[in-house]
């Protein structure tokens, strides 16, 4: 009950001054979609990958590097769509699935292009440990339909559940991918730093903020397909004192920030499938070993010695976040 007032002291005090929307604690619709500088590097970023991979892949059997270029400049095109979209992910399941849909029809069709297929031959679309396949037999491993176990979105799942963390049926649902409720996530290190940084920010958009200011921080993580949410929130005000904590308002536009930016993550993971078509393409071997065991590790082989190399880095300055922090809502 103490503690309750507490928070409603503080959502009083910072409901006085609307600098931005991170501020408050308000259950407004959400924020209008915009084309940062951000989100041209993004989009240039995916384009460009994309367009090479299916270019390669069309040159190599004779179809043509510009045809598959062009193709893959338009699946990059997807690739962004469905990550803008998914930062408004915790505004409404019709976001967080659109997000899912549009992302994966530019995965799949870039993997196509790259595997000289045609452009929609297959499809692809994760849920949590699970790649649903439709598509064409002949490349399909022989069904329309196939189900791959992706063994790290498996073994985050595990992981999340072992910690004792709770599951959150409603918020998966919602979201498109398991989430669970966290009294503590293991990322104590980078809260001062996402203080500090906040604070700078804010400064350069408005030096004249009352350093009494008081905002609010709310920590995520994600590990490949699964979410984990912090249950509390903390508070700081604009010199970096610690205000104190509350419960998390799931219905705030701070939680709903980073609900997108974890799903954003998650697509991430889909995203940096590229062993799989290299697999499927050029390893015989491998390939076969994935049809018999029907286990996708493409992503996994490439998002572990990633995650390796910057485990011990503050949260900001992993490779991995770039994209994340430049679309997630501000
Ligand atoms: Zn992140």
């Amino acid at each position: 009950m103490r503690l309750k007032r507490f928070l409603c002291l503080l959502t009083a005090a910072t409901l006085t001054i609307p600098p931005s929307k991170l501020f408050s604690q308000t259950n407004d619709g959400p924020p209008s979609l915009t084309f940062r500088k951000a989100d041209a590097v993004v989009l240039g970023f995916h384009a460009g990958v994309s367009a090479v991979f299916s270019g390669i892949g069309s040159a190599r059997r004779k179809k043509g590097f510009w045809k598959g270029f062009a193709g893959g400049l338009a699946a990059g095109g997807a690739i962004y769509a469905g990550n803008k979209m998914a930062a408004y992910a915790g505004y409404s399941p019709v976001y967080a699935y659109g997000a899912k849909a549009i992302h994966s029809l530019g995965v799949s069709t870039r993997d196509n292009l790259f595997l000289g297929y045609g452009p929609f031959k297959r499809y692809q679309i994760d849920f949590g440990p699970a790649r649903l396949s439709f598509g064409n037999k002949r490349i399909n491993d022989g069904h329309a339909f196939n189900a791959y176990l992706l063994p790290g979105a498996l073994a985050a799942l595990i992981w999340a559940a072992a910690r004792g963390d709770d599951f959150d049926p409603k918020l998966s649902l919602k979201l498109g991918t398991p989430f669970f409720l966290s009294d503590d996530l293991p990322l104590k290190g980078d809260e001062p730093e996402a203080v500090k940084k906040f604070i700078e920010e804010r400064r350069k958009e408005n030096p004249e903020l009352d350093p009494e200011t008081v905002f609010w921080i709310q920590r995520g993580i994600d590990a490949t397909n699964t979410v984990l949410l912090g249950k509390k929130m903390n508070s700081y005000d604009m010199r970096g004192n610690f205000r104190g904590s509350g419960e998390a308002d799931f219905n705030s536009f701070l939680s709903r920030s980073v609900m997108g930016h974890e799903v954003i993550h998650t697509l991430q993971y889909r995203e940096v499938n590229f062993l799989d078509g290299i697999f499927e393409t050029g390893i015989p071997m491998l390939d076969k070993a994935s049809n018999i065991t029907h286990m996708k590790l493409g992503s996994d082989l490439v998002i572990l010695p990633s995650w390796l190399a910057d485990r011990k880095k503050s949260h900001d300055r992993r490779l991995i976040e770039l994209e994340p922090v430049a679309l997630e809502l501000k």
